[in-house]
Order: C-alpha cells, then sequence, then structure tokens
C-alpha cells in the first residue's frame, strides 16, 4: 500500500483507540473500533448520483467494529433496484454515512467524509474507472485501478 509523503497516518481505529464521525445535521453519530480492511475511490454512475460528485470514497470495516451511537431514527437505507450495496444515509440531512447493510453484512464501507478525523489508512485504490466522469480526469496518483468493481 503505498504512503503519503507529506502527512503521518494515523494509529488505526481500535477498542482503546475509537474513531468517531457523523452527519452534516449532527443527529446520526457512530463509531468505528477496528481497523479499516481497505479503502479506495468508486467512479460508479450510482456513486455519481448518490453524491453529485465524480466518486466517492470510502473504507471497509468489519462490521463488529461499526457501532451506531445515536439518530438510529433518521438512518435510512436506499437499495438501488438494479444492484449494488445498501446506501445509509441521514434523513434529516441527506448526508451519506456508509453502506452496507448494518446487521448483516461482514463489512461496511464508510465514506471517509463522514469521520471526524484521520481514519489511519490511505486509499489504495480506484474502481469502476470505465464509469468515470468525462469532466473530471482520473488523477495520475498511482493508486491500482479497476476497470469494474474492484473483488475482495
Ligand atoms: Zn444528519
Ligand atoms: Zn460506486
Amino acid at each position: 500500500m503505498p504512503e503519503m509523503k507529506d502527512a503521518p497516518i494515523a494509529q488505526p481505529p481500535s477498542p482503546s483507540n475509537p474513531l468517531e464521525g457523523g452527519c452534516l445535521c449532527g443527529e446520526v453519530r457512530f463509531r468505528v473500533t477496528a481497523p479499516f480492511v481497505a479503502s479506495g475511490y468508486c467512479h460508479c454512475t450510482r456513486c455519481q448520483r448518490r453524491t453529485g460528485t465524480a466518486s466517492s470514497v470510502s473504507a471497509r470495516v468489519p462490521r463488529e467494529g461499526f457501532e451506531l451511537l445515536q439518530g438510529a431514527e433518521h438512518v435510512r437505507a436506499f437499495r438501488p433496484p438494479t444492484g449494488g450495496k445498501a446506501k445509509v444515509f441521514c434523513s434529516n440531512c441527506g448526508s451519506a454515512l456508509c453502506s452496507g447493510e448494518l446487521d448483516s453484512d461482514e463489512l461496511i464501507a464508510i465514506r471517509l467524509g463522514a469521520l471526524d478525523s484521520d481514519p489511519g489508512i490511505r486509499p489504495h485504490y480506484r474502481q469502476f474507472v470505465d464509469w468515470a466522469a468525462s469532466w473530471e480526469p482520473i488523477p495520475d496518483d498511482g493508486l491500482m485501478r479497476h476497470a469494474g468493481e474492484r473483488g475482495g
């Protein structure tokens, strides 16, 4: 995994080093207590639509390491009829939180922008690059590129 030269990476989250995050309005708060196992950008059309941007950046954590602290009544999930993971968001402010089934999936993909501080991992791949927006070139950053979904 390539390391960024300009900024040291924080210690990964753990039970003794929890990392918190939340939505824009502050109603939904969550905690991560396990290290992220992968992180990357997704350039798929669904991510473009749901974020209004060219890509979405997330990191995957085992579900046991993800805990909702408050705001469960605002948490909603959109399950695209065309497939793909459930897109979990705050229904009060619209903020993207994560993807995956919070009570059954093995891994939950947390949106890095929802975290309060350094996740202890850096994005190391880009997926669905064949679907990338025409108006924003993919940066020449050396990250592994996958035409479609990254396996595993
Ligand atoms: Zn909110
Ligand atoms: Zn995507």
